[in-house]
This record gives structure tokens, sequence and C-alpha cells, in this order.
């Protein structure tokens, strides 16, 4: 049983004439109402995007006006981050809309790190999405998602998850009380922050005895069994409520484009939703200017940079040849290759949203590069330095953008925008691995992973009981 089937006696069945699926196939291109539950097109299977009648909507004349519905920020729906932004993702009515106070995130200018990165101070940005109320980004979509899930009328909820998005559905589940969150993990990989907050949030947790590619497969199948709403990110309305994270870097440059986006990349749903934010926007005559993308894999979970970069799978005008990710993904297989990096939330070798992300990389004249855990973590310790911490999945954003000015394809005066993913709360074992004194401690987390040295550790010193030693400790580092 389905849950649209579910939900079809009930009174509250939604059927919108602001918002529809599609399927991005162009071959087939199908509809389906947003009151269906669907995780890809049922003719041919391909993703479907959130689609909407922009004559019927009341989009404001210009950007700025969005300005206003912060002056009505009693309202929880003017407070979210997300929703004040409705009129760009009207999908469901203002009544079913579900908010915690996610997007209330800050665009911070970030000098030190822009001297590391070697761009003109003044000119590097972090969006810094840690301080999102489950400390990541992914609320931004879950907020979206969990609402279609409460419009259809949903009663339980799963995802499968490297960490972050199970968070997240833990907290909306538990702060509104409206469903039970199911969520999937492999063995072994998650980070202790990201279990211990689904744990405390009291998601039923299911430990497959597996990796995350078997706990995604495995969630696909029990939820299609039991009828149970599917937040993984294949979900389409996850990437509409992404799209804001692009409104508010806008609206903090006061509604002028940066030269570059640059994001990490995992399953490539952030890098989707920023595209499809800024092919809306145009469309709609609300922008000018577009930034250009890059999107940064880590070096362990490189698939997109293989595939973009070696093996020229482009967006081909809306016919990506997608045979050449096949054939990829069979050789990774042949030769039993499985993700692995310490950034956690970027381990994935089969990224869901591949075809979207060559759109947005189309779109916005978009390149894409992947970095060293070594660079990652010296990255995040140069972030960190600069009082915002971020995990190591979020540091890839900034390591790629050093790159990318070593090439010369990021200019000493762009202004550049890097997203920082997630909280440095996440995984602090990697941070405390990368600081410590202990060198069989270094080498057991990160030796492994082919980091060889921490350029900027800030070590503890260890001093004796003794007040002359600690006073002559203090004398001689301060
Ligand atoms: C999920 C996640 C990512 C990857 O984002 P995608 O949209 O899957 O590409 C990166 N960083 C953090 C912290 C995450 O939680
Ligand atoms: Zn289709």
């Amino acid at each position: 049983m389905s849950v649209s089937q579910q939900t079809s006696s009930t009174s509250n069945r939604i059927t919108s004439d602001l918002a529809y699926q599609q399927c991005m196939n162009v071959d087939c291109g199908a509809t389906y109402g947003v009151e269906e539950v669907l995780t890809s097109c049922p003719k041919c299977r391909d993703l479907l995007d959130v689609r909407y009648n922009w004559d019927k909507i009341n989009v404001p004349e210009k950007l700025s006006d969005f300005e206003g519905m912060w002056t009505k920020r009693y309202q929880p729906l003017r407070f979210s981050g997300v929703w004040r932004f409705h009129e760009m993702l009207p999908f469901a009515p203002e009544n079913k809309v579900i908010t915690v106070g996610e997007g209330q995130t800050l665009l911070q200018q970030a000098n030190s790190v822009a001297r590391y990165v070697g761009i003109r101070p003044g000119q590097l940005y972090l969006q810094y999405e840690g301080m999102n109320p489950s400390g990541s980004f992914k609320d931004n979509g879950m907020c979206a998602a969990f609402t279609h899930a409460h419009m259809i009328g949903a009663k339980r909820a799963a995802c499968a998850s490297t960490g972050n998005t199970s968070a997240s559905l833990a907290m909306y589940c538990a702060v509104t009380q409206l469903m039970k969150a199911v969520i999937f993990i492999g063995s072994g990989k998650i980070s202790y922050g990201k279990l211990s907050q689904a744990l405390e949030y009291g998601a039923l947790t299911v430990q497959i005895a597996g990796d995350f590619d078997d706990a995604m497969a495995r969630v696909k199948d029990v939820s299609k069994e039991l009828g149970i709403y599917l937040v993984n990110s294949i979900n389409p309305f996850r990437l509409e409520g992404q799209k804001t994270i692009m409104l508010r870097v806008l609206e903090a440059l006061r509604w002028e484009s940066p030269d570059w986006i640059v994001v990490p990349g995992g399953n490539l749903g952030n890098s989707s939703a920023f595209g499809k934010a800024f092919i809306e926007l145009k469309q709609l005559g609300l922008i000018e200017k577009i930034p250009r993308l890059a999107v940064i894999n880590a070096g362990g979970a490189d698939t997109l940079d293989v595939l973009f970069n070696q093996r020229n799978l482009k967006w081909n005008g809306a016919r990506p040849r997608m045979e050449t990710a096949c054939r990829y993904y069979d050789e990774l297989d042949q030769s039993h290759s499985k993700a692995d990096t310490i950034a956690s939330a970027i381990e994935i070798n089969r990224p869901v949203n591949l075809k979207k992300c060559l759109r947005a990389l189309d779109f916005c004249d978009g390149v894409v590069r992947q970095v060293s855990d070594q660079e990652i973590l010296d990255a995040k310790a140069q972030v960190g330095a600069g009082g915002i911490g971020c995990e190591p999945a979020s540091a890839a954003s900034v390591a790629g953008a050093k790159i990318l000015r070593q090439q010369g394809v990021i200019g000493m005066d762009d202004r550049v925008v890097c997203i920082l993913t997630g909280h440095q709360l996440k995984d602090p074992t990697a941070t405390v691995a990368y600081h410590t004194t202990d060198q069989e401690k270094f080498n057991q987390v990160l030796g492994a992973r082919g980091v060889s040295r921490a350029s900027f550790a800030n070590r503890a010193v260890a001093v004796p009981n003794d007040v002359e030693a600690i006073v002559k400790a203090i004398q001689l580092y301060s």
C-alpha cells in the first residue's frame, strides 16, 4: 500500500493548481500531482522535479520585496529562513507548512580564510549552514519534505543516511510529534555527533549489517512494503527547501550575485537545488547575473569529478549520456571500490542527483574538482581558526576554492561564497585527531586515510601539576 492510497479516503487530500511534479527525462516529461508520493517517474524511472505554474503565483516583482517578510518574524513561517521565501516553493498550502526555525544562517566575511585561499580579503564569504537547528544544511530540505509528508497524511518517515539527514528527520519528528522517524544506518561509519542526535530525538534506529549503499537499498524496499514516507536525497521536495540557501546568500549580498558558489558534492542535492534556484530566478526575471558553480568531491569519493572531467559526461542539451555513469558504476563494482574519505557526509560513490547536478553545472557554467583528505583537514583547521567550526565535508568547499584559485580558474578579486554545510561538533573525532599530540591516535584516525601532517594543529601543552611550571609554559607559548 502506498502512502497516497493510505490517505486518499481522508479529507486532507491536497491537489494544487500551483505546483506539480514532472519527470526530468525530456523524452518522457510525464507530470504528476503534488499529492502523489513518488521517488522516481513510474513510467521511465528518471528523477522528478517539482514545478510551478508561475503565472498563477504571486511572486514578488523584485527580490528585495522578500526583505519585508522578516519584519513579520513573530509569525513562525516568516521567521523560517526557508518559508519566508514561500512564493518560490509554493507546493504546500500555508496551513500545512512546518517549521522549527530552520535557515537562520549567516553569510560571514572571512578574511583569514580569504588569505589562505588566496583571494583578496573582503571577497571570500562563508555561508554557515551549521547554524541550523539540527546543525546542518539538511534542515532546509527536510522542512520541505516533512511538510510534503504531513500534507499527504504520512504517519511514519524513513531515510538511510550518513548521519545528518537522519538527525534532521529525527528532530522534525520529535519537535512536531506528527510522525515517527525510522532511520537506517550502515555499521560503523556514522559519526557520534550525528548518531547521538537520532537516538536522543527518539528515532527508531535500524542498524544494517552493511554499508551506506546497503542501508539505502533496504530502506527503499522496506518503505515500499510498509507505506512509509521516504525522505532520502531522491525526494524532489527536499531540493525545493534547499533552493532558499541561495536566496539567503543573495539577500546578504544585497541581491547582487557573487562570482562563485563553491559547494561540497555528495549525493549532489545541494548543487542541484542551487542550479534550480538560479534557473527559476532567471526565468522569472529576478536576477541578471548567474554565479558560477564549483562542486567539490573528496578524492576518496570522486565519481562526479571522474565522470564530468575525465569521461566528458555533460548535460548535452538535456540528453546526458547516462550510460557513461552506468559503465563507471560497473567498473567500481568489478574492482570492489568503495568510497573512502574522512569527510563521511560526502563518502558516496553513486550520487542519486547526478543528472540534476549536470543540469546545474550546465546552467551555471560550473566546474568540478576533487580534494584530498589532507587538503580538507587543513582547510577545516583554517576555517576553525577563523572562529567558525565546520565538519570535514564542509571544508571541501574551502579546499576546492583554494585549488581553483591556484589554477587561476577563480580570480584574486572574484567574490566567492563557500558553503559550510555542517557544524564542527558533528564529528569531533576528526578534529581532535588532527590537533592531537598522540601520534598513535593521529595515525589510527587520519594516517590510514593518507593524511601525513597537521599543518595547522593547535596542540595541547602538557605540564606537570605545579604552578611554577604552568606559569613558565604560559609565558613561553603566549
Ligand atoms: C549531506 C551533506 C553533504 C552533501 O550534500 P549533497 O547535497 O548530498 O551533495 C555535505 N556536507 C554535509 C555536512 C552534509 O550533511
Ligand atoms: Zn519519465
